[in-house]
């Protein structure tokens, strides 16, 4: 079963140098810098249970989204369950914890509702949200995300704001390796039940 990890908001050769929202002037006080170290931890915990892991971090969206496909098709047996995660953070003055899905997914929601359950053992993440996403109203960001992925089941991911000071506590090295551990546990429990 095939975990692609896609670490977007950097690696555009169009929008160079592009690391997403930003606090501070600081490599890393911006979301890619974030986003690549929950990225490796969630990586690393799936392959420890045993995953296949495709790590993604270059190309526009609809290249990286065409390179996954091609990915998934060479790969896949049957109807072996894949799963694609848009990796991101927040910002804008929420306090939640987001995981888009394709609006027409009913594997989605149930994949956002399994990564929403492990980031609710953290703390400092008291409140989760699965959105259905599609290509109208506030949704459609999220869901230009991931909006070209065929086979796999996949999220856009947003698991806390960078401007919401309870979810700044682990804006640390530590802090995204719980993050990217609570949300792998999510996708392997996905993973078994499918
Ligand atoms: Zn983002």
């Amino acid at each position: 079963m095939t975990v692609y990890i896609d670490v977007q908001h950097m690696g555009d050769p169009v929008k160079k140098g592009r690391m997403g929202a930003a606090f501070g002037e600081d490599i890393n006080q911006t979301e890619a810098y974030y986003t690549s170290l929950y990225a490796f931890w969630m990586g690393m915990f799936l392959r420890q249970k045993g995953h296949e892991v495709i790590n993604i971090s270059d190309g526009q969206y609809k290249d990286r989204h065409a390179r996954v496909n091609y990915y998934d098709e060479r790969n896949r047996n049957s109807d072996t369950p894949s799963v694609y995660i848009a990796c991101h953070l927040n910002a804008g003055g929420g306090s939640y914890a987001a995981q888009f899905y394709d609006s027409r997914s009913a594997k989605g929601k149930i994949l956002a509702n399994l990564m929403n359950e492990g980031l609710l053992n953290l703390p400092q993440i008291r409140s989760v949200k699965s959105i259905p996403c599609h290509n109208e109203d506030w949704t459609k960001n999220a869901f230009y995300c991931i909006k070209r992925i065929g086979y796999p089941v996949a999220i856009c991911c947003e698991p806390l704001f960078i401007d919401h000071p309870p979810h700044q506590e682990l804006l640390t090295v530590d802090g995204m390796k719980q993050l990217g551990e609570a949300m792998a546990l999510g996708i392997h429990n996905f993973l078994e039940l499918a």
